[in-house]
């Protein structure tokens, strides 16, 4: 196989949804179709699938199931499919954002019941901006949920997308009858030992049925109004194609996952910060690091820098200059994630995610390059903290390893570190509440180390320029600090405070992000 047909096998994306619309479940089944795993329903040793707090602080089911679930890669019909975890939570959005970033399509699950839900929205968003392809699962059809017109209207309305079914079902709950399958033109029943007729046989096997009546005249309505599957459109992120089903009786997902295969994207390029973009069959190996993960592993307390490669191959023992240092690295223990297991990476290329053991050289957004190949991938989404709380060793004697665990912790992205100017004392600062809360499990779990938090609420961040700084510009209205690469920082407690440092320092700018050359 040339380098250029085995990047174009590769499909690589991650599953939004709000939690408990039944991404895991479909998850499963997907690995499960991959061969990776006997039976859907053993890959986590999770969970409600509600985020309770009480479930979601067991550290070490959590750590459970980032070990299986951050990348999960599988072959399947002559393709290798990536798929990239992202948390459901609202607390972990940094995360999944830089996620997003990674892969060259989205999968969007929908509770039918449900409709399209706070999380699924804010996730859309941040796909819709990318310009990446989404295609809808509407899941749970063996319940009663919503009308499917409705639904498909809801992804309109709500989301601004168009949509396309590609199937259609009949009745649901108790009535579920099964899949009207326009794409593959056949009936996909869900009750008895046939699987698939078509349609003429349906006709006559629900010729009284009205459910079969209801969704042939939906689908009717649908040619003549709706829009037809273009998979160009697809391509271009303008129109979704909708495909309905039930993961938990795994019934709808293997022909959604067919389809998918045929008309996501292979591996796309990447945009650099000179506004280029370096296309994956650039025989350079390129790539960029979107996520760190610390102790995924509790018996190994190792980290690892996950790796997008964007273009070339990736080959053991590599060596790659690391584009914010200038320096060369040596890739030579690299993983790569089958769903049971880590394995060692025998063959990797653009598309591919692999998880690089890092001792502290990666930081997230990292471009690794190779060769004559001088870019630098532009920089993933921040997110400015809003909450913030004071953090200190609870036993002094242990200052060593709370150290330790707070600069792995905040080169990982999990939690974002201040210091009082003045002071030096340490502050974090988090997008959501449970991130401290993790953080504070994490400490103890992973670092042995026990913290005392102290909540100072909700503050607003802004940076001055170094030059411009006087300390006595430091009052009892906000706070002067640093962040952890020692630009100086004004916290304040509301509008107000910064609307008085405005009105005192006119000359003054402050930025909402940090001022780096
Ligand atoms: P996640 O939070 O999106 O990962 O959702 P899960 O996959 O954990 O599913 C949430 C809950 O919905 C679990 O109790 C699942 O068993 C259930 N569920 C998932 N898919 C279906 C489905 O197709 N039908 C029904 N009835 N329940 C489902």
């Amino acid at each position: 196989m040339t380098l250029e047909t085995d990047i174009k096998r590769r499909r690589t994306f991650a599953i939004i949804s709000h939690p408990d619309a039944g991404k895991t479940t479909i998850t499963e089944q997907l690995l499960y179709f991959g061969g990776e795993i006997r039976e859907a329903g053993t890959v986590k040793g999770k969970k409600t699938g509600h985020f309770a707090k009480s479930d979601w602080m067991d550290i070490e089911k959590q750590r459970g199931i980032s070990v299986t679930s951050s990348v999960m890669q599988f072959d399947y019909a002559g393709k290798r499919v990536n798929i990239l975890d992202t948390p459901g939570h609202e607390d972990f959005s940094e995360d999944t954002y830089r996620t997003l970033m990674a892969v060259d399509a989205a999968v969007m699950v929908i509770d039918s019941a449900k409709g399209i839900e706070a999380q699924t929205k804010k996730l859309f968003q941040v796909v819709k901006q990318r310009g990446i392809p989404v295609f809808t699962f509407i899941n749970k059809l063996d319940r009663d949920g919503r009308e499917p017109l409705d639904l498909l209207a809801e992804l309109e309305d709500v989301l601004g997308i168009l949509s396309t079914p590609m199937n259609w079902p009949i009745g649901m709950g108790k009535n579920f009858e099964g899949l009207y399958d326009m794409h593959n033109k056949r009936l996909e029943l869900y009750k008895g030992d046939t699987r698939y007729v078509d349609f003429e046989q349906g006709d006559q096997v629900f010729a009284l049925n009205p459910f079969y009546q209801q969704a042939k005249d939906d689908i009717e309505l649908m040619t003549e109004a709706g829009n037809p599957f273009d998979a160009e459109a697809v391509l271009a992120g303008d129109l979704t194609p909708v495909f309905f089903g039930s993961a938990l009786t795994n019934f709808g997902v293997q022909t959604f996952l067919d389809s998918f295969l045929d008309y996501a994207p292979e591996p796309q390029g990447h945009k650099t910060t000179t506004d280029e973009v370096v296309s994956p069959t650039t025989p350079e190996f390129s790539g960029f690091v979107f996520k760190i993960q610390a102790n995924m592993d509790p018996r190994h307390r190792d980290r690892i820098a996950f790796v997008r490669i964007i273009s070339g191959e990736f080959e053991r023992g590599m060596s790659v200059k690391l584009a914010r240092t200038g320096k060369a690295v040596k890739l030579s223990n690299v993983t790569q994630f089958m769903a049971e297991a880590r394995e060692n990476v025998e063959n990797a290329v653009a598309g591919d995610i692999i998880g690089v053991y890092d001792t502290g050289t990666y930081q997230v957004g990292d471009t690794l390059t190779t060769g004559q190949l001088k870019v630098e991938f532009e920089p993933l989404p921040t997110f400015t903290p809003e909450l913030f709380m004071k953090v200190a060793a609870k036993n002094v004697m242990k200052q060593k390893s709370f150290h330790k665990g707070i600069e792995q912790l905040v080169q990982e992205g999990a939690i974002q570190l201040y210091k009082n100017y003045q002071t030096g004392e340490y502050m974090l600062g988090a997008v959501g509440q449970l991130q401290f809360e993790v953080f504070q499990h994490r400490m103890v779990g992973e670092y042995n180390a026990e913290v005392v938090m102290t909540p100072m609420g909700k503050k607003t961040v802004r940076w001055i320029k170094p030059e411009d700084l006087d300390e006595r510009m430091s009052s009892s209205r906000n706070i002067l600090a640093k962040d952890r690469f020692d630009n100086p920082l004004f916290l304040f407690e509301n509008q107000f405070a910064e609307r008085w440092f405005a009105d005192k320092y006119p000359d003054v700018v402050l930025s909402d992000t940090p001022f780096v050359e």
